[in-house]
């Protein structure tokens, strides 16, 4: 039967035009509600730049991420979210502990996303990638004298070392990751020459390790890269420089942020077809820049200020290990003394 044309229906097209309102809009699914711990300044253009193309509107709703993982459990079945969004590995870890994600297989994301940044169950997947490496003051040290995280104990270094405090999750994912590389013993002696070579009680996070080395408080540390890259953007003269540690063994540590799917989502595929979005080509530059990130899309190349921070070789270990052994180092690192 063929359908009748119907006036009303073309003047009520018509006059939604004639308001403005884009096109996708109105045939958009429900908004998708996205729980995250990141700062709202980095995410708010990615999703715009999705509602743009997609018609599809992303609800954020931001805060810590221990009260994101209780709201969520709190929540249950009725949590309005879809998708659960953090730093850290340890942390996504963390949050399949809760039982708050779910597995997600898709083909995509195992396309864009290299198998060590995400879970190798499906839970979450890494979005951007930042190293925790080496950082020295430049006119006290030079690369030469630089070798591996674990020469960071050598006596050389006594009284020249700045450390951020080990209750920060990405010193408690670097010391696991390490012990399921070097086994607990070994890990412990690493630790042991750390805190032996300290040259200041351990620091509340990375920029004011920054700011000691800079300062010649101490000559070496250990920070993220997007710590150094923010700092330098402000006063590009400090005496700071990166380097890429265990180059001829395991590589550099490095963690993510990322994202999973929740379990009790009532918009499965539109949450994931939102993560292969972010995890493309075309949305990846959006998502890392930002923050003076690395791409986890190997196509993807990172922003020209952080890629002349130069190429390093990574450690490929699965990142689901730094939640696995996060227990295990937190009781390290307390059992040498890490503040
Ligand atoms: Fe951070």
């Amino acid at each position: 039967m063929a359908v009748k044309f119907q006036p009303r229906w073309f003047v009520a097209l018509l006059s939604i035009l004639w308001m403005g309102v884009p096109l996708p809009l109105l045939f958009a699914a429900d908004p998708l509600v996205l729980y995250s711990a990141r700062k709202e300044h980095l995410i708010k253009p990615v999703i715009d730049q999705y509602t743009k193309e997609t018609g599809i509107q992303v609800k954020l709703l931001t805060d810590k991420e221990a009260a994101l993982l209780v709201r969520l459990k709190a929540e249950g079945k009725n949590t309005p979210a879809d998708l659960l969004m953090t730093v850290d590995a340890g942390n996504l870890w963390q949050a399949v502990q809760q039982d708050v994600l779910l597995q997600v297989n898709s083909e995509i994301l195992k396309e864009n996303v290299p198998l060590h940044l995400r879970d190798p169950k499906g839970h979450w997947v890494g979005l951007s990638i930042r190293a925790r490496t080496i950082v020295y003051n430049t006119n006290r040290v030079k690369p030469s004298d630089l070798f591996t995280y674990e020469a960071l104990g050598d006596p050389k270094w006594k009284k020249r070392l700045c450390l951020r405090t080990s209750k920060k999750v990405y010193n408690q994912s670097l010391i696991a990751m390490m012990i399921s590389q070097l086994g607990k013993e070994k890990t412990e002696a690493v630790v042991q020459s750390w805190v032996n070579n300290l040259a200041t009680p351990v620091f509340s996070n990375d920029t004011k390790v920054l700011q000691a080395i800079a300062a010649g408080q101490c000559d070496v540390g250990i920070v993220n890269t997007y710590y150094y890259g923010r700092l330098l953007r402000n006063k590009p003269d400090m005496p700071l420089a990166l380097f890429w540690p265990n180059q001829a063994g395991r590589g550099v540590h490095v963690n993510i942020s990322g994202a999973g799917v929740t379990k009790h989502s009532k918009q499965v595929k539109a949450a994931t077809a939102f993560l292969e979005w972010l995890s493309s080509e075309e949305a990846q530059n959006l998502f890392a820049d930002g923050n003076l990130e690395y791409p986890v899309n190997p196509k993807v190349k990172p922003v020209p200020e952080v890629a002349a921070w130069g190429d390093f070789k990574q450690d490929q270990t699965n990142l689901a290990k730094a939640g696995e052994l996060q227990k295990e180092a937190i009781q390290l690192m307390d059992r040498m003394g890490y503040k």
